[in-house]
């Protein structure tokens, strides 16, 4: 097995050496420049509060695994985990409404919770002033680990395996050689290795210039502080913690019992981002013993001491008796950073984790490194997810401070970031713009959603749907009068973002076979959809192949894991070229019924059906503009993708909107796109199917050709396609068409949550809500009649047959 070097024994280290023991990779050094196993970092002193309910399914199932995980160890005969449950209080209406959302994932990801009502919250916090309050939801798994000692009592079962545990070791320099990480060098010598992982908490952009590999993350301070002793508290004795940990999220605040103090812990204040020159280092002086730990800024507190007794007007005769603030690490979008380097081989990061997700996530990055594949999907933590545009230390600042401030927000699932915007823009964006663009923001893009300028295209009916005022946000009734446009005439949508690569040389058709799972050998001027499997036969992602020349393809992929992942299997023998080509590129979608009738005049080329097949790639040219055209369509019409340089990006928007205008075309944006894609069944890699799903059950199985010779994960696919699913995605119409769902509701099966939706939108075609859900097999069924809870609120849903328009591809094919 190959030598391990973890460097950094925090919670996250520890963790991991376990897991990897444990798997059977025995080489393991743990190196920490602190002493064992408070070792200064942020894991020995963080107060340990773990609230396991999170939107994203990946964070819930790390933090499962971590409390199923702690609760079971013990370090001389004490327990390292208390499942004193935890609270959430609500003091507003907002709030209140938001915990039913939250009970709602909760119920998705399989957790227990419960909402309360003010009474009750009460009665277990006695001391809670109950008039504040308005409710509150109780999830009685979650509680309170000890960060130090389940850190300890991990490390112990990995030294019982062979693992080394080395304190006062400061690593300086990661050692390098032919694109591969060759050890670690330490103020105490070096050690040569195989694999390095730097589980360095906050300290990982520090580890990352060693390796020269940019680390994303953005270590900020956090208050935490204690209050004197509480008149008639009556401190219980073991364990140390008896009531629920408490959340007052409205005013970003948390607390727990340390015997008869209370902690609180607050997200109120400014964001306070920390250089990591302004680090101690350890044991150079005596305040280097908790390198973590800063002066408490007792001003920044202040308004959160007069919130804390407001809930807890106990506390009016209490006060601060101490407080520090403590560094942690925050990532651009709040989540962890996890995997290899694809810079520098055998370089891994285990970073920005939270003690309530840190066995999970050892577990995960231990199995990747031992079987090349994790149980719980990961896209959502991986290293590479980050757009070159979004590494920089101006994005990461930005985005890292905004991350504090929205730890305990109410953030809607399509909210935007504000700010750095705009950064990345397509070539027609001034046109966008005068057409009265609404944009989100994906992947540092600006991403119109729908146009105001369509507005006097609205009907009555698009008002249809009852939307609540969180359904409302983000959302216009342009975007059905926009859907309803692309299927009776024809519409523009810049495809600009979808990330592109050309993918060249002797090698290349070999390449692509090896990695994808459908035919890639077919003639040139073929596109073929694809999926990219893991070794495991999870489904990563999709693609579409467009093969060019016979040594020549355009791949268009759903994001930066995919390239990375493309990159990391490049066989090293120069014979395959892969360049991504989407930044100096534009593409626009040109898509309806009349989608013909717009580009056949500006085009000497015969773009008839005859002509210009489905599924058929060639270069004609629009107009002065030589485009790459594909006859693809997400959105399930007749047209083309045309791609051409970013230069001439304009010209191709303004030649298509001059020859559109006779014929009513319009703008259109992703608010169409997604609802059309769900009408015609498209699924979106990453949302509707991970890595946990195999292509059959996501009902992709079309998709794979198991007879075309091998391809990672060719045989975990045949095995699946053996097997009879549990599962399958299915399709749902809300059977109330004033009902919306927005996605990650459950789903009740006999009343019961028994799967959730993935994505959901109104579809003016039926004149309903579709839901795209994991069901399990026997109530997949078309006709089952199933649920789909809304903010606590049960909207009768039936199963249906996909897709929902156009099953025969009449209006495609024509
Ligand atoms: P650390 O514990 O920081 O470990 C990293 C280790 O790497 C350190 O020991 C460090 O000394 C070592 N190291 C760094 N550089 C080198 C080097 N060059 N050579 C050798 N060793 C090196 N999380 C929760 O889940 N619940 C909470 O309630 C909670 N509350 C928190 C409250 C506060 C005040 C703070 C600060 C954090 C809180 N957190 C909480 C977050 C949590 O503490 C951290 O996310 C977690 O502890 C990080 O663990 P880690 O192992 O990655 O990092």
């Amino acid at each position: 097995h190959p030598r391990v070097v973890v460097i950094g024994a925090g919670i996250v280290g520890c963790a991991l050496a376990d897991e990897l023991t444990s798997r059977g990779w025995h080489d393991v050094t743990v190196l920490e420049q602190g002493p064992l196993f408070a070792t200064g970092g942020s894991s020995s002193h963080a107060p340990g509060l773990v609230f396991a309910t999170n939107p994203s399914p990946t964070m819930t199932a790390f933090a499962n695994y971590t409390v199923a995980k702690f609760a079971r160890l013990d370090l001389d005969d004490r327990r390292c985990f208390s499942a004193v449950g935890g609270l959430e209080v609500a003091a507003t209406r907002q709030r209140l409404h938001d915990l039913e959302r939250k009970r709602g994932l909760a119920r998705s990801w399989g957790v227990r919770a419960q909402l309360v009502g003010p009474d009750e919250c009460a009665r277990m916090w006695p001391m809670l002033d109950s008039t504040r309050i308005r409710g509150g939801l109780y999830t009685p798994d979650d509680g309170l680990a000890d960060a130090v000692r389940a850190g300890e009592a991990q490390a112990r079962a990995a030294m019982a395996r062979g693992a080394a545990f080395l304190d006062h070791h400061t690593v300086v320099g990661v050692e390098r050689g032919g694109g591969r990480v060759r050890g670690v060098a330490t103020d105490r010598g070096t050690f040569p290795a195989d694999i390095v992982v730097s589980a360095a908490g906050f300290w990982g952009p520090a580890i990352g210039r060693m390796a020269g590999v940019e680390v994303p993350l953005l270590p900020m301070a956090h208050q935490y502080a204690y209050t004197a002793p509480i008149e008639g508290a009556d401190p219980p004795p073991e364990p140390e913690t008896v009531r629920p940990l408490l959340r007052h999220q409205d005013r970003d605040l948390y607390f727990r019992e340390h015997g008869d103090r209370i902690g609180i812990g607050s997200y109120a204040h400014r964001p306070i981002p920390v250089h990591l020159e302004d680090v101690a280092e350890p044991g150079t002086d005596a305040s280097a013993e908790m390198p973590s730990k800063l002066e408490f800024t007792a001003a920044d507190f202040e308004p959160s001491w007069r919130d804390s007794v407001e809930l807890l007007p106990a506390l009016a005769d209490s006060k601060v008796e101490e407080g520090f603030n403590g560094i942690f690490s925050f990532t651009p979008d709040g989540m962890p950073l996890l995997g290899e380097s694809q810079r520098l081989r055998g370089f891994w990061l285990a970073e920005a984790v939270w003690v309530t997700h840190s066995a999970g996530a050892a577990k995960a990055v231990a199995e990747w490194m031992t079987e090349g594949r994790t149980s719980t999907d990961v896209h959502e933590c991986d290293m590479h997810r980050f757009e070159d545009a979004q590494l920089t230390p101006a994005y990461v600042t930005d985005r890292g401070k905004q991350s504090f401030i929205e730890v305990y927000d109410v953030v809607h699932p399509m909210q935007p970031m504000q700010h750095p915007r705009p950064l990345r823009t397509s070539p027609f964006h001034q046109r966008q713009q005068e057409q009265g663009a609404f944009s989100l923001e994906g992947g540092g893009w600006e991403r119109p959603h729908w146009y105001e300028a369509n507005a006097p295209l609205v009907r009555p009916e698009d008002e249809a749907a009852v939307r609540d005022a969180w359904a409302s946000r983000y959302h216009s009734p342009v975007v059905c009068a926009e859907a309803r446009a692309t299927r009776e005439g024809v519409a523009l949508y810049d495809m600009t973002p979808l990330k592109r690569l050309e993918v060249s040389g002797p090698g290349a058709m070999a390449f692509l076979q090896r990695m994808t799972t459908n035919q890639v050998d077919r003639r040139s001027g073929t596109v073929a959809y694809n999926l990219l499997l893991d070794p495991g036969g999870g489904v990563r992602s999709d693609l579409t192949v467009a093969r060019l020349d016979d040594d020549m393809f355009q791949v268009a992929v759903s994001s930066n894991l995919d390239v990375d992942w493309l990159y990391t299997h490049l066989p090293d023998d120069g014979s395959v070229v892969l360049r991504e080509t989407t930044a100096g590129t534009c593409c626009i979608g040109v898509w309806g019924p009349l989608a013909r009738d717009l580009v056949q005049p500006l085009s000497g080329d015969d773009l008839s059906h005859e002509g210009f097949g489905f599924f058929k790639a060639r270069r004609i040219r629009v107009g002065h503009v030589p485009v790459l055209a594909l006859r693809v369509s997400y959105v399930g019409e007749l047209g083309w993708e045309l791609y051409t340089s970013a230069d001439l990006g304009l010209r191709l928007w303004d030649t298509l909107w001059e020859a559109g205008r006779g014929l009513g075309a319009i703008a259109a944006g992703r608010g169409a796109f997604n609802s059309l894609r769900l009408e015609k069944g498209y699924r979106l890699a990453g949302t509707d199917m991970t890595t946990e799903h195999d292509p059959y059950e996501a009902g992709l199985g079309f998709a794979v050709r198991l007879d075309k010779g091998d391809f990672v994960g060719r045989d975990a696919a045949a095995t699946a396609a053996e097997r009879e699913p549990r599962r399958r995605l299915g399709c749902l119409t809300l059977d109330d068409p004033a009902h919306v769902v927005m996605g990650r509701e459950p789903v009740l099966v006999g009343g019961r949550p028994a799967g959730y939706v993935t994505s959901a939108a109104y579809s003016t075609t039926l004149g309903r809500t579709i839901a795209y859900a994991w069901l399990p097999a026997e109530a997949a069924e078309p006709g089952t009649d199933v649920a789909v809870e809304y903010f606590g609120e049960p909207f009768a849903a039936t199963v249906a047959a996909e897709p929902l328009v156009d099953p025969q591809m009449a209006r495609i094919r024509r």
